[in-house]
Parts: C-alpha cells; structure tokens; sequence
C-alpha cells in the first residue's frame, strides 16, 4: 500500500488529478454546511444575473436561482450518481464475469451470450430504453447507467478469471476441500480485485458523463432538483444571451471527468505489477553502462572478460551482484561456472551481452571481448548483430523462452532469418537440419509442434538448437539442465560436448552441480557473492580444492555408492549483495578464519595455473 501510494505520487498528473478531485469531493461533502442560498427559491425579477453580482458568486439562471448554490448541490448529486453506477455496475459485472469464467462449459455460454446480446445494444440507445421503461427520474438513470456498464465489467473480469481458474493454487485448492464459495472468495477475488479497481477507476468519468447525458435529455433529475447535466439542459435555450449558465455546470464537468481519467490512469499505472517493479519504464534494449575506464585485456580467449562489475540500483541501495569477475575461454574450450544459487553467475553472463535488465541493472566496471573487440557500451546496433548469431545464450527454463504461439519450426527459422538474408523454405529446412542435429525424432513433424507439446527435455533440445542456429562461436548456456533428469541430462551434455569438438564451440556453462561440471568442463571458475573465488582446471579443482568454500561445496555432492556418510551442509547463508562484509565476503561461514580473513581486500592470487582468493588457501602437492 505505501509502495502503490508512492508510485501514485510520482506520476504528477495523476497527483494533480487526485489534488483536484480531493478539492471538488471536500466542497461538495461541505456543501450542506456552507452558507449558500436556497438552491431551488426561484426570484424571477433577479433573471440572468452576471457572476459576481453581489450575493450571487457566479450570478442566476432564468428562474433567478443561485447557481453557485445549485453548482454545488448539483455536482454532489451527480457524483454520488456517477459513482453508485460504477460501484453497482462493477460489484454485478465482477460477479456475473467470476461466476462465467470459474465454471465454464454451459454455464459460461450462457451467461456470455446473455451479455454479449446486452452488448450489441448501441450503448446510449439501451440506457434510453430502460429510462422509457421505468419512467424518467435519477434514480431510474442511475440504474440505466449501471445496467449498460454491466457488460464492460462482466467480459473485464470474466477474461481475468479464466486465466486463473486454472492455476495450480486454485487446483490445491479444490484438492484440500475448499467448496467453490471460498474458493471463489478466497483464491479468485483476491487475484481480480485489482482489476476490478483499475476497471472501475477508468470508468467512473464515463458514468458520471452518461447521467449527465440523460439529465440533459431531461431522463434524469426532475425539476427543480439540480444536477449538472439538467442545469446544462436548462440552459440551453440562453446559450446565445447568457452563456455564464453552461459555462458554469459545463466547466465543473470538465474538471471532474478530467480530474478522474487522470487519477484512474495513474492508479493504473502503479497497480499494475509489470510497471510497478521496473519503475514505470521499459527495460532498455541493452544494459545501462557507467564505467571510468576500460581495462586492459587480460587473456586472449575468444572470449575474454576483465573485471566485470554489475549492479542493480534499487531505490537508494546498491546490490552489488557482479563484483569484477574476469574469466577467458578459448575455442573448442568449456568454461564452467559454479556457486551457490544468487552468486551473480545468471548476472555475470547476462551482462556480457549486455542482457541485464536496466533499470535497475547498471554495469559499472570492467570490459567483455569477443575476438578483441569490447562489447561493453558497443553501439546496440552492432551488438544486435552479435548476439544470437556469433554469441548465443541457453535459458534454463526452456518454455519461458520459447514463443508458446508460434510451431517451434517457425521460431528457428526466425532466428536464423533475424540474421541472414534467406528464403523461408530455406530457413525451414536449416531449421529441420537442426533439429536433426540435436537428435529430436522425426524433425520433420516436430517442427510443426507448439512448444507446449514437448516434454521438458525436447525443449530443451530446441532451445540448443536455436543457439546453434547461427552456427556461433560462443554458447552461453546458464543451468540448461537444472530442470531434467538425470538421463536427459547426460544427453545433453553429450551433444554439447559433441558440438564443441566438431564445431570448436567455446562454451560457458553456468550450474551448481560439481557432476556435471565434472563431465563437460575443461576449467572451473567457483563463484561466491559476486566475485570469482577459485579457478583452475577441473581435474585439480576437484582432486585438491584449496579454497576453503570451494571444498566445503564439493563436500555437499553426494557419492553414489560411497557408502553411508553424513550430508556436509554449509552452515549460514550467502551475504546479500547490497551488505558484503569487508574482507573475504565468505569469512563469517568460514571454519579456517583468521582474524585477519575480515579486514581488507582479499585478492586473487595465481599458481601454477589455478589462481583462488583466499588469505589461507590449502595447497595440497599432486
Ligand atoms: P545466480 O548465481 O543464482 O544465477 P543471479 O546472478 O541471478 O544468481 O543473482 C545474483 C544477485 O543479484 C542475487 O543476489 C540477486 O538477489 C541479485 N539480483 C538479481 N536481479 C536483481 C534485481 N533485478 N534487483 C536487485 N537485485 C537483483
Ligand atoms: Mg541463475
């Protein structure tokens, strides 16, 4: 709530809006008290008076009335109308749409073409109808009002619910026993509320304009009781001769209706979820960079990163999440990544293709080459050409970067054309080529599948056939495999090994699972709270670990077969990045620290091929 109201007051016209809105509500919830005239003693000699006549503020109508008097009773009965209508209309709507979308089947059907025949009614025409029926009065407007706005909340909501209907919390739900009452209540609500709200606030200007509407008509308020369309109504035949009486009531709709679309847009804006957490912005096509200076390379891999430092500026803090990390690989090389989940390693590898989000992703430092040329801060168009075709990345979750619309044939071949100026049957067969070569069954029928009739590990195979598509030179795959098992796994690290010997890929491979870097991996870089902490060959690293963490993690793999031993566990938990400690950020959890573990900067020292940050390191002999 306090974040929603600080979004609100950021969006100054909104501010504005709410400011005027307030400012009209207090005058009319005031109006009873205030010393006004009578607002419906008619005084014929005073006919027309000007505004700022003495005792008439804003001066009288043809019947002599006080229209300052009338102004205000006049708008707090069409306030009170226009937001009753919306409150009913939202209240029948939101419950005829929930009750549609959560059953489904017939009942929906139903009750959809029900509305659905309320809404080929041209709009005005219907309200007008129902006030023929019932006979002209506010009341009677009102309920015109909020039956045609019925529809618009009942289709709203209905939409909404459908989508959540068959959520997985709504399934436990039903599962432990829940009647549909409370689940309607207490799973369903909860999740449109928000909508409704947003819904109601964009469109309680409407409704407060259609009564007016059907005042001016004469439908509505019945003389001589005032609201502001009926004044506008009756000053219509003096338009000409004395315009101060539709200026009047029309100036006083302008600034309501105005006031509210600008209040509701704003209360748009920061209920919805998408802008609330990127600040009201789109992220930017490649991350923000705000660097002093560039480093000098420091390896000469086909990759090279020297020192990169990645930040994510949230409000006033700071989350250090990439501490200057330098990696190199070659071609034909596989690079592993390993640390604990949150170390920064998704983050380190996003930033090389500048993919971390911005904001509030900022790369403050360090450099990332490609065959000698830094791709931090190139021009987004040059990077553009890059990526996906010379660098590609492989997601971990497979169906969140799949297009769940498109055949997944159809994707490949997109991701092939985005970079070469080829036919789409020729795009087609490549595409089918690829999925041959990461042995998916019959190519030829899969590529006309849609994501969502693969199973887990086919998708994943798409997924490397995409990164291959271009035939790059780098992969970046970040825990391609956390999410399959253990057969399906293999698998994929076979191919990917394959590939990188055949093709001379150069392979980064983020996980945090030692065994499979055991298999794939050439060298292993180990990651703990954003910085590099050990790095060497896989083999070394495995048989004499010398950094403390680096043994405690390769502890906590159990052995198949090694007989019962108990679990290692690393007791405590990471530092969060926007509060490292100074010193080793991993002393505190440390069983080796020194006093000394805790002051200053710990840097990395190299030897013999391994290099580890440690104060205290544990060099064993081979
Ligand atoms: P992992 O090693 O599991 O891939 P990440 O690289 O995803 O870890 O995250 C590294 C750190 O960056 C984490 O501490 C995480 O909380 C932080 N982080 C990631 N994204 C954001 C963000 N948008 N805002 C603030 N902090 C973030
Ligand atoms: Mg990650």
């Amino acid at each position: 709530m306090r974040l929603f109201l600080r979004l609100l007051a950021r969006n100054r016209l909104a501010l504005a809006g709410a400011v005027v809105l307030g400012f009209v509500v207090l005058l009319v919830l005031m109006t009873p008290v205030l010393p006004l005239a009578e607002p419906n003693i008619t005084n014929t000699a005073d006919r027309f008076q000007r505004p700022f006549t003495p005792g008439h503020l804003l001066g009288t109508d043809h019947l002599g009335r006080d229209l300052l008097s009338r102004l205000l009773w006049g708008t707090r009965l069409s306030l009170a109308v226009g937001f009753s209508a919306a409150v009913i209309a939202a209240t029948i709507g939101a419950a005829i749409g929930i009750v549609a979308g959560y059953f489904g089947g017939r009942t929906d059907n139903l009750i959809m073409r029900g509305v659905d025949m309320l809404m080929a009614f041209p709009y005005i025409l219907l309200a007008l109808a129902i006030v023929a029926a019932l006979g002209p009065g506010l009341m009677n407007a009102l309920i015109a009002v909020a039956a045609v706005n019925v529809p618009f909340f009942a289709r709203n909501i209905r939409g909404i619910t459908v989508g959540i209907a068959h959520k997985e919390f709504v399934d436990a739900a039903k599962l432990s026993g829940m009647g549909h009452g409370r689940i309607i209540l207490s799973e369903i609500l909860p999740n449109v509320l928000p909508v409704i709200v947003i819904a109601m606030s964009t469109t309680v200007g409407w409704m407060i304009l259609e009564t007016a509407g059907l005042s001016f008509l004469g439908l509505g308020s019945q003389p001589p009781q005032a609201d502001l369309g009926s004044m506008l109504g009756e000053a219509r035949a003096a338009l000409i001769t004395s315009p101060h009486t539709s200026v009047v009531p029309g100036v006083m709709i302008l600034i309501i209706v105005m006031s509210i679309n600008l209040l509701g847009d704003g209360v748009r804006d920061a209920l919805d979820p998408r802008l609330r957490s990127g600040a009201l912005t789109r992220p930017m096509a490649a991350t923000l960079v705000d660097r002093d200076s560039v480093p000098e390379p420091s390896g000469d891999g086909i990759l090279t990163l020297d020192g990169i430092e990645t930040q994510f500026h949230v409000g006033d803090r700071i989350y250090r999440a990439v501490g200057g990390v330098s990696l190199s690989v070659g071609p034909g090389e596989c690079l592993g990544l390993i640390g604990e989940s949150g170390s920064g390693k998704s983050v380190t590898a996003l930033s090389i293709m500048g993919l971390v989000a911005s904001p509030p992703g900022v790369i403050t430092g360090g450099a990332a080459r490609y065959r000698g040329r830094d791709l931090i801060g190139m021009p987004y168009r040059e990077l553009r050409r890059l990526r996906g075709d010379r660098i590609a990345y492989i997601f971990q979750d497979p169906l969140a970067t799949l297009h769940p619309l498109y055949r997944v044939g159809d994707q490949l071949a997109e991701a092939i054309r985005c970079h070469h100026a080829i036919g789409r049957a020729e795009a087609h067969d490549r595409a089918i080529e690829l999925l041959k070569s990461v042995r998916i069954p019959n190519p030829e029928s899969r590529a006309r599948s849609y994501p969502h009739e693969m199973s887990g590990g086919m998708r994943q195979r798409v997924g490397i056939a995409m990164a291959l598509a271009n035939d790059p030179d780098v992969i970046i795959a970040d825990e391609p495999t956390t999410a399959l098992d253990v057969t399906v796994q293999a698998q994929i690290l076979s191919l990917l090994n394959d590939l990188r010997r055949d093709r001379g890929l150069a392979i980064v491979f983020i996980t945090h699972d030692f065994g499979v870097v055991a298999q794939l991996c050439d060298r292993v870089a180990v990651m703990y709270a954003g910085r590099i902490v050990e790095e060497g060959p896989t083999a070394e690293i495995l048989a004499r670990p010398a950094h403390p963490y680096t043994s405690r993690l390769i502890d906590c793999v159990p052995e198949l077969g090694g007989g019962r031993r108990e679990l290692a566990a690393i007791p405590g938990l990471p530092p969060s990045v926007d509060d490292l400690p100074a010193g080793c950020a991993f002393a505190p959890r440390c069983d080796k620290k020194q006093s000394s573990c805790a002051v200053g900067e710990v840097a990395l020292k190299p030897r013999d091929g391994r290099a580890v940050r440690c104060l205290y390191p544990d060099w064993r002999p081979a």
